[in-house]
């Protein structure tokens, strides 16, 4: 059971990170993860009243508040227009509509849970967090960092000239993910980069980064040795949902699909 002696709902940063770098102090977000545990909290601290339930979108990023639900990055038009159904199509097996209304994008991230859609997800993209004390830095850099007393401000998101796909398989809807997996390609420096972020593996997310040039009108013999070669680059664990070659197995169609759907849209 979770207990908790004393809430305080933050007036600044400044003072929701203070506070936190007790020993017994937690940051809440949706609760949805936390409230499952048991631990005995001395002072938990809200940060609902710092405003960091915006997307902000510019010409050259989208910015997320912590404070953001995983259904307002599910209904974001900005990120609809920009990356497909793709975001949405990592939320969506998330629970429920009610559950995806309260969790948060910064305890999400935050989390840095294996099991994580929303980390695969963005994993794959240009994606940086923000943090109070710890500065700027790349999400695939945060995400390899041991948990901290630090406070995640907003994630953020940059713009550019990509493709997204993203697909999961669950043994039952609204499960943990069996593997979960994102497929990101562009030009980088002139150069077409593929993105493969591979989570539920069922170790969290990680990404890797691929020049290829790949023919539009590739077989699907031929793509599915670059998607086999992707997915072979990854670690697999075994776990009650799935055998490590079992995993294996599924990031290579996984793969495949994600590839195969972004080339068929670029013909
Ligand atoms: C039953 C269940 C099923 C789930 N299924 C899935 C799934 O299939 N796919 C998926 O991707 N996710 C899944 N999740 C995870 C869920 O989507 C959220 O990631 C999770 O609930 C955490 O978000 P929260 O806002 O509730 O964070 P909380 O539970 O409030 O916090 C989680 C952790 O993050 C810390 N934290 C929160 N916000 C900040 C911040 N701004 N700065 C620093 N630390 C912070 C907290 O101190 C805590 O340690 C599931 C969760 C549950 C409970």
């Amino acid at each position: 059971m979770l207990t908790i002696n004393n809430y305080v709902k933050a007036k600044s940063l400044e003072e929701a990170y203070e506070l936190n770098q007790a020993r017994n102090a937690r940051v809440m977000g949706g609760m949805m993860w936390m409230r499952l545990g048991n631990a005995k909290v001395q002072t938990i601290i809200d940060l609902s009243d710092l405003g960091l339930d915006q997307i902000e979108e510019n010409d050259h990023v989208f910015k997320i508040g912590a404070m953001c639900t995983l259904r307002q990055l599910e209904q974001h038009e900005g990120l609809r227009e920009m990356y497909g159904d793709a975001i949405a199509k990592a939320l969506h097996h998330i629970v429920g509509v009610q559950f995806r209304n309260q969790a948060t994008v910064g305890g999400s991230i935050y989390g840095r849970f294996g099991f994580s859609d929303v980390l695969t997800c963005l994993l794959a993209l240009d994606t940086f967090v923000e943090l109070y004390n710890g500065g700027t830095i790349r999400l695939s850099e945060f995400v390899n960092h041991k948990s901290d007393k630090d406070i995640l401000v907003s994630i953020i998101i940059r713009k550019s000239n990509r493709k997204l796909r993203y697909d999961s398989i669950r043994q039952t809807k609204t499960d943990f993910p069996v593997l979960a997996c994102a497929v990101v390609t562009g030009p980088v420096h002139g150069k077409e980069t593929w993105y493969f972020s591979v989570g539920a593996r069922p170790m969290k997310a990680a990404v890797l980064e691929k020049e290829w040039e790949i023919p539009k009108d590739i077989s699907d013999e031929q793509l599915e040795i670059y998607a086999k070669e992707a997915a072979s680059q990854f670690t697999y664990g075994t776990n009650m949902r799935g055998s490590a070659k079992y995993r294996q197995h599924l990031a290579e169609v996984l793969i495949l699909r994600s590839m195969r759907s972004i080339l068929e849209e670029g013909r």
